[in-house]
């Protein structure tokens, strides 16, 4: 044999791994040259190549159970054992037509099960992948958004307080950088980082300072870093953890009405065997012929169809839900809206649309000019007393220029014919003022170094950032005017201190964001490498005034959320004058006996917190931290609270609150993995939305559990007349089963489906214990019984006084009950309307389940074989139009007790 050593077939591209090295002890240019990379992160061009290469940076994922799985889980049910039992016992008394009726019975019920499971499935797979993390990473030189999935091997990632880090990162550099490992380490502690630590290769992980690790989270400051590795390479992939882990199991609603059903199966068996006993006792029946019939009642009249619809109705709401913009992470809080008596919301990008833009500027000498433009592209001008003005001639403005531009940390560049940015919008608004008056941010920074910075912390209120210039280092200052004035050296001057604080508040009553800027020289002994303390001592420059429009549609949210009797109460880091201003223009706040600031909570007990939420609206310069002690203070007052959030430090407060919402835009990882909802376009009008949709899917459970309920309840006391009338047995066992087939399968699922009254949001809240099973539910239930059940009986005792046989009444009885149950489905699709108020062309699917059901019985009243199997036959035209007649009487009944009840309580449902 010839040996063709170089024709050896070669993988076409080698399969590349990701090595694993002691990143942590190697240099950094070691660390850039392994990796091959550099500061300035990779290509566009290359991240591609490399995501080939190294797959995407994920962590493999549990699969979805499989169509068997499902198929099986639908006969893990008491029920269904029941059934099984009967079939056998069927099949030993010899009656094989009732054992293969009742087998096709648990065929369809497994069919429609595994159906709507599936479903629910597929959809609930959809909207995992509207919650994927994204991450900023430098491609080409600029800071662009990903997704967390297309980081790769030598991307630089830039983090800020509240990401999760996507990938294990050494760090290039680093400022005030805290970061919660708890993931790896199980400490719950924030440490600290150091992007200059070097340490032995055999430092613990927990010990590595210049490292950030795939899924802990960063708590404070900002950091670059150069991911070493990705997805299963990674420190959280070799421990196999799932980061992005879902909590939580089954809703409470869906586990009360699983118990609900299971005290109702409960009874229905026993009240069945207890009626077949009687029927023995009375000497009426065989045993053996009960036995069946006692089973098929049960299960005709046992609701288990209900946990099937309830978790359709909630899958259905979520869909529906997404379609509106709020993504549900966790069941509970579909059932939770329907509750909810009070949302707490942000201001800043939830109430206003976070598109801030200069308007205003109040020099430190009182000058004040105008500043034109919209949004944050930069079109506009600056306008002292309504005339352009010459700026090179104004030195003051131009260093506050400076300091706004200087002291920012965001990105504003033109991208074709727009303009394209990233970071917090304060800093993008005072880039674009930069912009109107000739100041780049580039071309400073080469004129004033940065040497350090202090970021932006909400608890902290301002940013400060340390350049050299001309061998000295001075620093540049921007935050909340009172914190800002009180560095400077004109705060110690009282009667200045005053003069400027009446400044801005005249800014801020007028429904500015108002910001300080000043400057000075750094104090002796800042440079790259240790954290700067707070500045003093500065030249305060001037005040900025921002406005930040309203979202188009909050207003009539608010007002939609005054019909629904929920209180709007708003939480916000900004100036009490400047919060209040907003607060009216929504109408959810009169006057400043509303609103209480951050410092004024202090020092106060939980009870005296929980007397003062009541009146409340407005909550302002809170520290992130109070939000917690809000949240928990509004629940003591007795409310069932939906709170915002979109930082870090939201996320005790957003697990605590009975709804947390976190913000999908502006949200960091953190924010919305503690949250139950997620509104995808950070709007409050959205969370409303939700709130309706809640509504209705409990609407609809309710409707659902009526139906199933009440024809249950009318069957058992149909059959209870007959027995204790002594007559035979109403209907077969194989014509109950066909019974509950053709008038409970499809149509309690397709009830879930009913879309709104229209009038969710003009009821109050429901209280959250509120029972299903109440006094309306309790007499519209004894309704239902007394006419389907009393129609029923009585209609089978005429016929067989009328001298019929008892198969010939049986087949006039399993028909009326068919039309009264499907005409009673329209009964329950409102517990306030009248029947005829709502066209069925509203929910098509109930209309064309229940129209097919209906055709399938009517066919196989003409079916020979069909006839043989239920034992039915066709009936005289004369027969016909009296069932329907009968049918009919429970339409006015329910419609009688709609207006009645109407009458007594309102349009509620007390
Ligand atoms: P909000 O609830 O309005 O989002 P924040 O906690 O973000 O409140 O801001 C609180 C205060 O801090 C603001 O009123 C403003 O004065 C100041 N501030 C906000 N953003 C910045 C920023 N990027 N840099 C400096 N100061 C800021
Ligand atoms: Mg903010």
């Amino acid at each position: 044999m010839l040996d063709f050593p170089s024709l050896r077939i070669v993988t076409p591209m080698p399969q590349l791994t990701q090595q694993s090295r002691p990143w942590h002890a190697l240099e950094l240019q070691d660390v850039f040259h392994a990796v091959d990379s550099s500061e300035r992160g990779l290509g566009r061009a290359e991240a591609a190549v490399r995501k080939e290469t190294f797959g995407p940076n994920k962590l493999p994922e549990e699969p979805p159970p499989s169509l068997a799985r499902i198929v099986l889980r639908q006969f893990y049910s008491p029920l269904i054992y029941i059934l099984l039992i009967a079939a056998v016992v069927s099949f030993l008394l010899g009656d094989y037509k009732d054992a293969g009726f009742i087998a096709a019975v648990l065929v369809i019920n497994a069919i429609i099960g595994t159906w709507q499971e599936w479903k629910a499935e597929q959809s609930s797979h959809a909207l995992k992948k509207l919650l994927q993390i994204h991450a900023v990473v430098q491609r080409d030189g600029a800071a662009i958004e990903v997704s967390a999935e297309d980081v790769v091997p030598g991307d630089i990632v830039l983090l800020e307080s509240g990401n999760r880090v996507p990938a294990d990162l050494r760090l290039v550099s680093e400022h005030g950088l805290e970061v919660d490992e708890s993931l790896l380490t199980g400490e719950s502690f924030s440490v600290a980082k150091d992007a200059h630590w070097s340490g032995a290769e055999g430092a613990s992980v927990g010990d590595r300072a210049n490292m950030a690790f795939a899924g802990s989270i960063i708590t404070r400051g900002r950091a670059k870093g150069i991911v070493v590795a990705t997805g299963d390479a990674t420190n959280v992939g070799q421990l196999a953890v799932d980061v992005v882990g879902e909590r939580g199991g089954k809703p409470p609603l869906l586990q009360r009405m699983e118990r609900f059903s299971n005290v109702v199966a409960v009874a229905t068996l026993v009240a069945a065997f207890a009626i077949g006993a009687l029927g023995v006792l009375l000497g009426r029946y065989a045993p053996a012929e009960v036995f069946v019939f006692v089973v098929a009642l049960a299960v005709s009249a046992i609701p288990e169809g209900l946990p099937v619809a309830m978790t359709v109705a909630l899958a259905i709401a979520t869909t529906r839900m997404a379609r509106r913009g709020v993504i549900v992470r966790r069941l509970t809080a579909v059932e939770g809206l329907g509750s909810c008596t009070r949302i707490a919301t942000d201001k800043t990008g939830t109430l206003t649309c976070n598109e801030l833009t200069v308007r205003e500027i109040r020099l430190g000498t009182g000058e004040v000019f105008e500043v034109t433009g919209e949004g944050f592209s930069p079109n506009g001008q600056v306008l002292y007393d309504g005339r352009a003005v010459d700026l090179e001639a104004q030195p003051r403005f131009e260093r506050l220029v400076h300091a706004a531009v200087l002291c920012n940390e965001a990105d504003l560049h033109p991208m074709g014919d727009s303009w394209e940015w990233r970071g917090d919008a304060v800093d993008v608004a005072l880039l674009s003022l930069g912009h109107k008056t000739g100041h780049r941010r580039e071309s400073m920074l080469d004129a004033y170094p940065l040497i350090n910075e202090i970021p932006f912390e909400s608890e902290r209120q301002y940013a400060a950032t340390f350049h050299q210039f001309e061998g000295d280092v001075c620093v540049f200052v921007k935050g909340a005017p009172e914190r800002i004035v009180a560095m400077c050296e004109e705060g110690s001057d009282s009667s200045r201190a005053a003069e400027l604080e009446a400044a801005y508040l005249d800014m801020a009553s007028r429904g500015y964001r108002v910001l300080g800027l000043a400057s000075g020289k750094a104090p002796a002994g800042v440079d790259s490498e240790h954290a700067p303390g707070e500045p003093s001592n500065l030249q305060f420059l001037g005040f900025v005034g921002m406005i930040d429009p309203l979202r188009p549609g909050v207003r009539q949210a608010v007002e939609q959320c005054a019909q629904a009797g929920i209180e709007v109460s708003m939480i916000t880091g900004d100036h009490r004058v400047t919060a209040l201003a907003i607060a009216r223009d929504l109408g959810f706040a009169r006057d400043d006996s509303q609103v209480v600031s951050g410092r004024e909570l202090e020092g106060k007990t939980p009870e005296e917190l929980a007397e003062l939420v009541g009146n409340v609206r407005v909550f302002a310069r809170v520290a992130p931290r109070q939000k917690l002690e809000i949240v928990k203070a509004t629940q003591a007052a007795g409310h069932f609270v939906a709170v915002t959030g979109d930082g870090v430090n939201d996320a005790p407060a957003l697990r605590a609150a009975n709804i947390g919402v976190a913000m999908g835009m502006a949200g960091t990882d953190v924010a919305r993995e503690a949250a139950e909802l997620v509104i995808s376009d950070d709007n409050f009008a959205t969370i409303v939305a939700g709130v309706e949709e809640g509504r209705i899917a409990y609407d609809n459970i309710r409707k659902v559990t009526y139906l199933l309920l009440s024809t249950g309840a009318a069957e058992l006391a149909m059959v209870l007349m007959t027995v204790v009338a002594g007559l035979g047995l109403p209907l077969l066992p194989v014509q109950l089963l066909w019974l509950n087939l053709v008038t409970n399968g499809i149509q309690g699922v397709a009830l879930a489906f009913e879309p709104g009254e229209g009038d969710a949001l003009r009821r109050k809240p429901r209280a959250p214990d509120e029972a299903m099973f109440n006094r309306l539910m309790i007499e519209r239930i004894f309704v239902a019984v007394l006419i389907i059940g009393g129609f029923g009986f009585s209609t089978f005792a005429w016929l067989v006084s009328e001298g019929w046989s008892e198969a010939e009444a049986r087949n006039v009885l399993l028909l009326l009950m068919v039309l009264f149950e499907i005409f009673h489905i329209g009964n329950s699709r409102s517990e306030t309307k009248s029947a005829f108020s709502l066209s069925p062309l509203r929910s098509p699917f109930l209309l064309i389940g229940t129209a097919a059901a209906f055709l399938v019985h009517l066919v196989s009243m003409y079916l020979p074989f069909m006839q043989d199997l239920l034992g039915v036959a066709p009936l005289t035209w004369e027969m016909w139009v009296t069932v329907v007649v009968l049918a009919l009487t429970v339409v006015p009944a329910l419609e009688l007790h709609k207006w009645l009840w109407a009458k007594r309580y309102g349009r509620v449902r007390a």
